[in-house]
């Protein structure tokens, strides 16, 4: 318990500082941006105009960071809809079957019932596209990557009250020593090589859950594998379109 107050409370103070500067770098960023397209516009076909090129899509790859550490710091705007979270992975399931390689095989199993919540779609779908790009580079030589959707009524400090909806994402993969479970939410944590990881995919995503009044919770076993499971409060309102009783409000009782 103790520890993860610790946790949260060192997530959030560097989350504040990692928001500010992300927020001041994204106007250093455009300033850059800018010159050099005029540089590469200017120049024609010189030399210079080439490596202003280069700066370009450099900043381009700069200003992809910054936002994903604005999404870790929750100052990105979030558009909140009721959605089923058995469509949400099922429509997923494409996109991933292409990120994923030939060895890894991905098992998808939704729960029974509906699970409403109200999220950022778009957000969400980041997230669990992030955890499963984790899952395939734990598993090099193939595996499974086993995505999951069911209800919850979670217990614990920092966890969402009353009943709640869990996705979980779990793979048979390397897994994590505790020196690296330790710090897997950290931005800018990677254990990857340079190029392939930038370490702000779990700590955008935990700030996009968190944004969401959800949690997200790891465990790992060296050699075994790895699982992430997501748990958001379930809302009673029905998606846009299929709205009955339109007074209901989440919050109240049950
Ligand atoms: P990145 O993927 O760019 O390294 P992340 O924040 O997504 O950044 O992950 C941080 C680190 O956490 C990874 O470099 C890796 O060491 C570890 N990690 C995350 N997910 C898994 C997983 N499913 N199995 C093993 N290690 C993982």
């Amino acid at each position: 318990l103790e520890e993860q107050l610790r946790q949260s409370q060192k997530m959030e103070a560097i989350g504040t500082l990692a928001g500010g500067i992300a927020h001041d770098f994204n106007n250093i960023l455009t300033v850059i941006a800018g010159y050099a397209s005029l540089i590469q516009i200017n120049g024609e076909e010189s030399e210079a105009a080439a490596m202003a090129g280069e700066i370009v899509l450099s900043v381009e790859r700069a200003a992809e960071m910054t936002r994903s550490l604005l999404a870790f710091s929750r100052k990105q705007e979030v558009h909140l809809d009721t959605v089923d979270l058995n469509l949400v992975v099922a429509e997923l399931h494409k996109s991933l079957t292409r990120l994923i390689s030939e060895e890894v095989e991905l098992v998808v199993r939704v729960a029974g019932e509906e699970l409403y919540c109200l999220v950022d779609r778009g957000q969400l779908e980041q997230v669990l596209i992030n955890l499963a790009v984790n899952a395939r580079d734990a598993m090099p030589r193939g595996g499974v990557l086993a995505i999951s959707t069911g209800v919850a009524e979670p217990e614990g400090e920092g966890m969402p009250a009353g009943r709640c909806a869990v996705i979980t994402v779990s793979d048979n993969g390397t897994g994590m020593e505790t020196e690296v479970q330790e710090r897997v939410f950290e931005p800018f944590f990677t254990t990857k090589d340079v190029g392939k990881g930038t370490g702000l995919g779990l700590s955008s995503s935990y700030g996009i859950i968190k944004k969401h009044n959800g949690t997200i919770r790891m465990q790992s076993e060296p050699g075994a594998g790895t699982s992430f499971s997501i748990y958001l409060p379930l809302s009673v309102e029905r998606p846009a379109g299929e709205r009955r009783d339109a007074e209901e409000r989440p919050g109240a009782g049950s």
